[in-house]
């Protein structure tokens, strides 16, 4: 799979035996991401097989501990275990002055380089891309200031008509520019257009992670068409006032959001401990949105 997601913990607040807290595995055109690491994020990859130097960045989405309490034990870790790769913190800034805090009076010095940068939760940003993969924050709307993140895998290359490229009299050396889009002129000044002589390649998978937020029809425009969608899902409407109180969502809002979003799937986590299982939460999702799972620790999902 090229691109899938790896639910590490779908708990919220407090750990339980089936569910640790927040953390997502992501794995895009060999790229290796984090998404949050709550306390106990590296026992559940090691419960899971996901190896710890293979993370490339990490993205947390706020400043809750359920979200970000596990870091400073995982880097602990990648430290004893003699990681050299530098790694990169997609956070909110006060992190990267806990983390060093906690780094400083630990007294050891780490043997690689991290690389904070600051999330802005006001406005869409794009915090990473390469040539395969991009990576956007938006904002959501919770008690502290909180982001999404939407990771989007870029369209594959065009796929070459050989033959009669071949016939034709491209220049070998020009397939790559066809296959990227790109039209090209031979000596002779012939012009061959990409769009005559190549396929559309695969196109773009997207995959967006919201959590924690309340209810918010402004998050809709970030999402539109995403293939899949992972939307916090902490309560049922049985609780739908402690979940406007704490700003949190229900099951049946996280399935209002992707049916407006018009995503291809959604995947719902974040369980209160109040619940022992997500099987209402499926129940009360599925009239509004049929495509629509409780997620598992341990699950992978593909995009
Ligand atoms: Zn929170």
């Amino acid at each position: 799979m090229s691109f899938s997601v790896q639910i590490l913990g779908s708990g919220s607040a407090v750990p339980t035996s089936s569910r640790g807290l927040t953390s997502q595995f992501i794995s895009i055109s060999s790229r290796h991401f984090l998404i949050d690491c709550g306390e106990g994020t590296q026992t559940q990859m090691r419960r899971f097989g996901v190896k710890f130097q293979r993370i490339d960045a990490v993205f947390i989405s706020h400043l809750h501990g359920d979200h970000y309490f596990g870091l400073i034990g995982l880097l602990s870790t990648m430290n004893l275990l003699g990681r050299v790769k530098p790694i990169k913190i997609f956070a909110p800034k006060e992190l990267e002055t806990i983390l060093n805090l906690q780094i400083e009076y630990d007294g050891s010095r780490m043997s690689f380089d991290i690389e904070f940068i600051a999330t802005e939760a006001k406005q869409e940003t794009v915090l990473f891309e390469d040539e395969k993969v991009i990576v956007r924050s938006f904002p959501l709307s919770h008690k502290v200031p909180t982001t999404g993140f939407k990771f989007t895998q870029k369209e594959k290359q065009r796929h070459l008509l050989v033959d009669k490229a071949k016939s034709h009299g491209v220049k070998f050396e020009h397939y790559h520019l066809l296959k990227s889009g790109v039209d090209v002129v031979n000596d002779e000044g012939k012009e061959f257009k990409s769009i005559e002589y190549t396929l559309p390649g695969e196109s773009e998978k997207s995959y967006a992670f919201c959590s924690d937020t309340k209810y918010s029809e402004s998050i809709v425009p970030f999402l539109k068409n995403v293939d899949l969608l992972y939307h916090e899902a902490t309560f049922t409407e049985e609780f739908i006032d402690r979940a406007k109180a704490t700003m949190h969502s229900t099951a049946q809002q996280a399935a209002t959001i992707a049916k407006m979003a018009n995503v291809g799937k959604l995947l719902m986590g974040h369980l209160s401990a109040r619940y022992e299982d997500g099987e209402q939460h499926i129940e009360e999702a599925h009239p509004i949105f049929q495509k629509s799972e409780f997620v598992e620790d341990g699950n992978t999902y593909p995009v």
